[in-house]
């Protein structure tokens, strides 16, 4: 039989029911989308042509408040993707308690091949078709992979020139002279890095520990300095053209330089510095594996190659649910995306709310805020994994359903849909 990815993330809902005993109510609501829209884009291209791309919209679930999750522009983007991954956002928030649903877009593109006037084109065309969807008190989008805050910002003019006035709370992840965030840009790393330090003794690491990053994109460039700046050793790092091993440590900052310019793999010197099957990063001699790429990197087929004892899933959804349980058997300790990744959307919550109350924090404020939620969600699970003999996933997804069931309920019987 053949599984949706969709099917495969429900699992992770399934397993946490049980732990909850949950009224069946809850789970009929959260195991299927809402309403997911799907429309061609059809674009003018430089020389003259058109050319159309496949996009969609999915709000997965607006029980706790708006849609909330980025866009993403990627070749290999489908329907059953976009609506895993608007799932997922829809407990990222929750457990992050922030006051909004799950939601994601994507379009079928590989952005690379465009030039900057047919992305500016492509990003308007996004906004024309799904305006009706989105808006502040609806479904807010933000970047995802492949996507940026020049994205954002198309995206939020196109918004303004539709409805007729400013409106910069449609969208997050904007640039800073159109209402973005300070802290939004190294949010998702720098979430990640706060969690870790934070449960640092619980999990045996320290700085001087190695860390293999795969990944070299936002999320992955950013914890790479996030960890060197305090100490620990990265000691490789892959992206989407290759990957390099160095055992004695990676000089980040002339990393991040060769990367402005190149792959990684310009790094490599023969002597410290190897180039090395980017297949083989997932089971590299390391003591923090970060996965920041895309879905299903570890699996049944390479789990077991792991010798990490701690994983970080800045990506979303890159363990699947049987390399999980080998991972589990192992001993290794998996911070899950739907933690371990929030702080981009919980930057662009702050970044929402600045838009809305017109008066905006600086970087010292948003850090402080960023901590404090990620420590006291990061804690709360932790607790809660161990207390159950649960894993640290299974307890993010007992503590975010907590939250969502409560919210069912209290919406009462005839639940308002906002259409
Ligand atoms: N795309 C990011 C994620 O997967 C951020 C979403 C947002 O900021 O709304 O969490």
């Amino acid at each position: 039989m053949h599984h949706s990815m969709l099917d495969q993330a429900l699992t992770r809902l399934e397993d946490a029911a049980q732990h909850l005993h949950l009224d069946s109510d809850v789970l009929e609501k959260l195991k299927y989308p809402r309403e997911t829209t799907k429309t061609r884009l059809l674009i003018r291209m430089d020389d003259g042509s058109r050319k159309s791309f496949m996009a969609w919209r999915c709000r997965y679930d607006d029980t706790r408040g708006p849609t909330k999750g980025g866009i993403r522009f990627h070749p290999d983007s489908t329907m059953d993707e976009v609506e895993t991954l608007a799932f997922w956002m829809t407990f990222k928030c929750a457990v992050m308690n922030l006051p909004y649903g799950g939601g994601k877009g994507a379009v079928q593109v590989d952005p690379h091949t465009l030039s900057k006037a047919e992305l500016e084109r492509l990003s308007r065309a996004y906004m024309q078709a799904f305006s009706q969807i989105i808006g502040p008190d609806r479904d807010i989008p933000a970047p995802d992979v492949y996507t940026n805050s020049m994205i954002m910002g198309w995206m939020a003019d196109e918004y303004a020139s539709i409805v007729g006035r400013v409106s910069p709370a449609v969208i997050t992840g904007k640039p800073i002279a159109l209402g973005g965030s300070l802290g939004r840009d190294d949010a998702t790393a720098r979430g990640g890095f706060y969690l870790v330090r934070h449960l640092e003794q619980e999990l045996g690491l320290k700085p001087g520990a190695t860390v293999a990053i795969q990944g070299f994109g936002n999320a992955g460039s950013f914890m790479a300095r996030l960890m060197a700046g305090v100490g620990y050793k990265i000691v490789a790092v892959s992206d989407s053209r290759g990957a390099i091993h160095a055992p004695d440590g990676l000089d980040v900052a002339a990393l991040v330089a060769a990367k402005a310019k190149g792959p990684v793999t310009a790094m490599a010197n023969g002597s410290t510095i190897h180039a090395i099957d980017p297949d083989t990063i997932v089971g590299v001699e390391c003591d923090v594996l970060v996965p920041a790429a895309l879905e299903d990197l570890i699996h049944e087929g390479n789990a077991d190659t792991v010798k990490a004892s701690v994983v970080v899933e800045l990506a979303n959804g890159p363990i699947t649910p049987e390399a999980d349980a080998i991972l589990a058997s192992k001993g290794v300790v998996v911070l899950p995306d739907i933690l371990a990744n929030a702080g981009g959307v919980t930057v662009s919550y702050f970044e929402w709310v600045q838009n809305r109350q017109g008066y905006y924090w600086t970087l010292d404020e948003i850090h402080t805020r960023l901590k404090a939620i990620m420590e006291t969600e990061g804690r709360a699970i932790w607790v809660l994994a161990k207390d159950r003999g649960i894993t640290v996933r299974q307890a993010a997804y007992v503590h975010a359903l907590g939250r969502l069931a409560e919210a069912i309920e209290a919406h009462g019987t005839q639940q308002f849909f906002a259409s």
